[in-house]
């Protein structure tokens, strides 16, 4: 990454700064130990001493024998050792003191679900209320957004890049917390849900699916131990039957390092397959960016369509065309609804949704 962008020098300078400022810590840490610490001591181990002689001599020694001075001499020494040994502990303290603070931040993170939690997704609907969040508190990347989507509802969601379309789902997932408001599926809140049942209920179709360097079969079957049929059903559903039973060894076909053989709206099937094969009540996805060639894109719509009412579906689209036939269908603009409705609704409306269909359109038909 570094040699490709070309970026040697600017790390080469980073790193050094790093370095630097590192040694110029570490130098400031001896120095203060050098004057404050030891000489402290040394002095205080002096002064003791002289205050010893002091009042010995001050009672003229009278009586005293000069092994009991000998021995105090001694115990003095006993005091201030252990107080050298402290200070030559001392900068291990402070950098036990600054990982203990860290570890209990970490353990002071409250878990995202609660002790006892026992929610289930039965029916899949999905309220955001009145929503605030920001990976940085005061620069909320989503503002005051409510939205309700029915069980079995089909929503699609489009924006421009960076309008906040991933962070919704990243909140639904439990990824981060919202600053305001609450996220409900089926009128239980996030945290009431217990982990297991959470990931059994949403499937996840990410932006760039990873496909492992295996079989068709275990790439949808992840471990799970599922049955061919539910294996093909799955696929079936997701519309990557066919394309799979062409392959060499159908199921058993090698995917490829990362899925190389496939392209990435084929990926993006799978990966749907994938999603589905745990028979999940929402279904969230997250569209791949760029590269679907139309016949991906129109597979993706088809399979959308055919899932359509039979779970949840919410939809993140960068090809208009598939989520057309969404119930509704929501435009983000900088973290706000700017318009709702159904295709033919926003195409009348005549707004940001028009213009990103007749955009696309003009495109698709420059390609063909
Ligand atoms: P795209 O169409 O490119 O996928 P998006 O609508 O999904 O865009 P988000 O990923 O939700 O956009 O990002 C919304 C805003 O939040 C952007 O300004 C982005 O820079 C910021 N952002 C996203 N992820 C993080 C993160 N992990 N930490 C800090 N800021 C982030
Ligand atoms: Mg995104």
């Amino acid at each position: 990454m570094l040699q490709a962008s070309n970026a040697e020098g600017r790390f080469i300078g980073r790193f050094d700064d790093t370095n630097q400022r590192y040694y110029q810590a570490r130098l400031r840490e001896l120095n203060a130990n050098a004057w404050l610490l030891r000489p402290a001591l040394d002095l205080l181990n002096v002064l003791l001493l002289i205050a010893v002689i002091y009042s010995y001599g001050a009672r003229e020694l009278g009586g005293v024998e000069i092994g009991v001075l000998y021995a105090f001499v001694g115990y003095i020494g006993r005091v201030v050792e252990p107080l050298i040994q402290i200070t030559l502990q001392f900068g291990q303290l402070q950098q036990a003191v600054v990982a203990a603070s860290r570890v209990s931040y970490l353990l002071r993170e409250p878990a995202a679900q609660q002790p006892g939690a026992d929610g289930r997704i039965a029916a899949g609907a999905v309220s955001f209320r009145r929503l605030t969040f920001g990976y940085q508190p005061e620069h909320p990347v989503l503002h005051d957004l409510s939205l309700e989507i029915p069980a079995g509802g089909f929503v699609g969601i489009v924006g421009h890049t960076g309008s906040g379309k991933s962070t919704l789902l990243s909140l639904l997932l439990r990824f981060y917390r919202p600053q305001h408001g609450d996220i409900l599926i089926d009128g239980q809140p996030l945290e009431s849900i217990s982990d297991a049942a959470f990931r059994a209920g949403i499937g996840l179709v990410p932006q760039d699916p990873f496909l492992l360097a295996a079989s068709a079969r275990e790439n949808i079957d992840m471990g799970r131990g599922l049955s061919q049929q539910a294996i093909e059903d799955a696929a079936r559903a997701a519309d990557v039957h066919e394309l799979i039973l062409s392959l060499e060894n159908g199921y058993d076909s090698d995917m490829g390092e990362s899925g190389a053989r496939l392209s990435s709206g084929q990926k993006q099937l799978i990966a749907i397959a994938r999603a589905l094969a745990g028979k999940p009540r929402i279904l969230l996805l997250d569209e791949a960016t760029s590269h679907i060639d139309s016949e991906t894109e129109q597979l993706v719509q088809q399979a959308l369509t055919r899932l359509a009412g039979k779970i949840t579906l919410i939809s993140i689209a960068h090809r208009l065309s598939t989520i057309r036939d969404a119930d509704t269908i929501i435009v983000l603009n900088h973290g706000r609804i700017a318009e709702t409705g159904d295709h033919e609704q926003l195409m009348r409306l005549g707004g940001i949704y028009q213009r990103l269909y007749l955009l696309q359109q003009m495109q698709t038909e420059d390609e063909a």
